[in-house]
């Protein structure tokens, strides 16, 4: 265990809870919670507006909290833009760049195996425009099929009417570490004007990620899978980039000035930013970005993997072929992210007797149905790691895999 449950009030509350579910929500540590408290209880005022001590108290840590969220992913205090979630910081960019450069027969390239956050939003400016999406399929490995030679199986999809790539660094359910830098990089060299976004929901909470190292244009993530609370995104996006696109929200707190006849509005981030904010959540996002570097990104990584490494062996060693995982075989090319099935049970029924020993698993499609249609299959049962579980919590699991075999037969 690389950081102590005894920082997560859950496990105190849940007395045996093995939490194996991270990919969907991260739990909480204590000081993320009094962090949000303390807004609440001492300087609970809105931000940019007041200028009392509470609101400028409140303005300081909100903007602390996003020079915490630049720093973290390499980028610069005014590329970073607060949102609802990353579903919502990929929707940004669909309707405020997507719907200003995609005419009719133009393409958008995505993988089969994006989450749907990372897919309906371009599927729904395809249909509104006439645009293509071009889907990258994956082999039996779970890597994009691409990935093993990019000049010869990519370069030839990217056209003149190519516009956007859009793809996840880390597959929610594959577990699959994408190579995104390499494809951005082939991306710019056929031209430089196509725009590349990345959804790192399921990176930038488990490893280190540099939003200039990976070549991408646009990067989201949300707040809530990486210790902080639920109702805040985030989308970095390229400062040349955010200061020629339109808005998406329009109102308070985003505006320069305001006639009968004309608005102008606020240089980015803030014009991005309409409304009152998540205040005491974005603080608490800070406070989150706090503890992971006090323990390390780096080390979260290589913890993930032990994990990943020793997981994939016991499942593999006590079921053998009555379990069939998918994604990369290679513990060091994946993240700790398994789904599987195991003999024709159902995850559903899996994830219920499962819960019943006190294991948190997910089961379904994972928001991955066209990944899940590739895989032929309807769900998946998925176990998902992060610095709180430890080897003991796979102990437990593989236990409760015999349980659940005992129970719906052999
Ligand atoms: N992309 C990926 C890869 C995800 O795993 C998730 C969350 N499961 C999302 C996007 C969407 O995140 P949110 O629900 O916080 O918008």
């Amino acid at each position: 265990m690389l950081a102590t449950k005894k920082d997560f009030p859950v496990f105190k509350n849940n007395p045996g809870l093995i939490y194996l579910d991270s990919a969907a929500t991260s739990l909480k540590p204590k000081s993320v919670i009094e962090k949000i408290t303390e807004y609440y209880s001492a300087y609970s005022a809105n931000v940019f507006r007041g200028v009392y001590r509470i609101s400028e108290k409140a303005t300081d840590e909100f903007e602390t909290a996003r020079r915490l969220v630049a720093e973290l992913i390499g980028g610069d205090k005014d590329e970073i833009i607060f949102t609802r979630n990353t579903t919502e910081a990929i929707n940004l960019v669909a309707y405020s760049l997507g719907r200003k450069i995609i005419d009719k027969d133009d393409e958008i390239i995505l993988s089969i195996m994006e989450h749907h956050a990372n897919f309906v939003p371009w599927q729904a400016l395809a249909s509104e425009t006439g645009a293509k999406l071009k889907i990258l399929n994956i082999d039996d490995q779970g890597f994009l099929e691409c990935h093993d030679n990019l000049e010869k199986k990519l370069a030839p999809l990217i056209t003149r009417r190519t516009k956007i790539v859009s793809l996840v660094l880390v597959s929610n359910v594959l577990g699959t570490i994408n190579p995104v830098l390499k494809i951005f990089k082939l991306v710019k060299k056929v031209n430089s004007k196509i725009i590349n976004v990345v959804d790192a929901a399921q990176a930038v909470p488990h490893q280190e990620v540099n939003v200039r190292d990976l070549g991408a244009d646009f990067l989201a993530f949300s707040s809530h899978k990486m210790l902080g609370p639920t109702g805040v995104g985030v989308l970095w996006g390229k400062k040349e980039i955010l200061k020629e696109i339109f808005p998406f929200n329009f109102g308070g707190e985003m505006i320069e000035t305001v006639t009968i006849k004309k608005t102008t509005f606020k240089k980015p981030p803030h014009k991005f930013e309409a409304g009152t904010p998540a205040i005491g959540e974005v603080i608490g996002l800070g406070e989150a970005i706090r503890y992971l570097k006090k323990i390390g990104l780096k080390k979260i990584a290589d913890h993930e993997r032990t994990l990943t490494t020793m997981a994939l062996r016991r499942l593999k060693e006590t079921f053998d072929k009555k379990i069939t995982i998918f994604g990369p075989a290679d513990p060091e090319k994946r993240a700790g992210i398994i789904s599987f099935t195991f003999s024709n049970f159902h995850p559903h029924d899996i994830a219920s007797i499962l819960d019943k020993q006190g294991i948190a698993v997910r089961a379904g499609h994972h928001c991955a149905m066209p990944l899940h249609q590739r895989l032929g299959q309807l769900a998946t049962t998925r176990v998902s790691f992060y610095l709180y579980n430890d080897l003991e919590d796979i102990e437990h699991l593989i236990d409760g895999l015999k349980k659940v075999e005992t129970l719906l037969g052999k």
